[in-house]
């Protein structure tokens, strides 16, 4: 059984400026599995939908982001919930942190910077669990972060003694301090030089290594991917075009979009001259007919233009959406 079954999702901002009635469909009929004990990458170049859709995993929707139908449904083993459905104290009390914790793009957004971290971190387990005993709390949290790789000083620190990279392993180090069964990393390296991003994609990689539990990967950044996913999803304009095995994806790809993101990355020995897309991503407010890359896309054919491709299997892990490939004449 998936750890969580994302089902024919739509998500969409809902504006009205002017009386004007606005809709961008940033998630738009997104389905997928995540198993126990994976890394799963979401990739796809800015504004395709990525943070929106995991906005809704992780029960974090506002307005004016709504969710318009579909499942996002949870196995947790003990119990099930329906993020679309569940009542926000219970997500609060049972979900958040123990179950489903999230990394943040910039980690200043989870650190107070007028307390020390071991405050944040009394905060943070005193709301979800509660502090009977200070100094077995205090043991346990010295404990996990010497056990992440981190001097235990950091604790005594305010976050703006820390350097960036080390910020970013203490909101890790946070994000896992209930063990959960699902920590989503929303682009956990950008702004970090590739020397200390390295340190924290190792990090991540061993506490999934060593705790068994499942990674949601969100970065544009295909490098990352390569390096640690086990499993991506391609997203184009609100939707996923391709999903495989990250080998798969790097050494196979079939969607045209996923070819045209792989040839383009950077190749030790490799002096030919990269390619650009032409065009740029649509406007989800009015997205393109048919295929959404179809305007951009160098093999449409007719059909591109007016049919939505359909996902197909192409194999147990391999599932692509695109007319060509359904057709049997890429
Ligand atoms: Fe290109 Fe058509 Fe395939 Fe879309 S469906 S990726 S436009 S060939």
């Amino acid at each position: 059984m998936p750890l969580l079954q994302v089902e024919h999702l739509r998500a969409y901002y809902r504006t009205q400026v002017y009386g004007i009635s606005r809709s961008v469909r940033a998630v738009d009929d997104v389905s997928l599995e995540l198993f126990e004990n994976e890394i799963y990458g979401i990739a796809g170049e800015s504004s395709c939908g990525k943070t929106t859709l995991i906005k809704v995993i992780s029960g974090t929707v506002k307005p004016p982001l709504r969710i318009e139908s579909g499942h996002v449904l949870y196995d947790f083993g003990a119990f099930q919930v329906d993020m679309t459905k569940i009542d926000p104290e219970e997500l609060r009390q049972t979900v958040r942190w123990k179950e489903i914790s999230y990394v943040m793009q910039g980690s200043m957004s989870v650190l107070n910077p007028v307390r020390k971290i071991i405050r944040t971190f009394e905060d943070i387990v005193r709301t979800h669990q509660g502090i009977p005993n200070k100094k077995f709390f205090l043991e346990q949290t010295r404990d996990h972060v010497m056990r992440l790789g981190l001097p235990p000083d950091v604790l005594n620190l305010y976050p703006h003694q820390l350097s960036g990279g080390m910020r970013q392993r203490v909101a890790i180090a946070l994000a896992t301090i209930f063990q959960p069964r699902l920590i989503i990393a929303d682009e956990p390296t950008t702004a970090l030089d590739v020397v200390v991003q390295r340190g924290v994609l190792q990090m991540l990689k061993e506490i999934q290594a060593e705790s068994g539990n499942t990674v949601l990967l969100v970065t544009h950044d295909l490098a990352v991917h390569a390096n640690v996913a086990d499993r991506v999803g391609i997203m184009y304009a609100g939707r996923i075009v391709e999903e495989a095995p990250t080998q798969v994806i790097f050494t196979a790809p079939r969607h045209p979009y996923t070819q045209h993101l792989i040839r383009s990355l950077p190749m030790i020995g490799d002096k030919s001259v990269k390619e650009s897309l032409s065009g740029a991503p649509p406007n989800l407010a009015n997205p393109p007919s048919g295929c959404r890359f179809h305007p951009r896309c160098p093999l449409a054919i007719d059909r591109c233009r007016t049919e939505t491709p359909a996902m197909v299997h192409l194999s147990h892990q391999h599932r692509v959406a695109c007319h060509l490939v359904t057709e049997g004449v890429e």
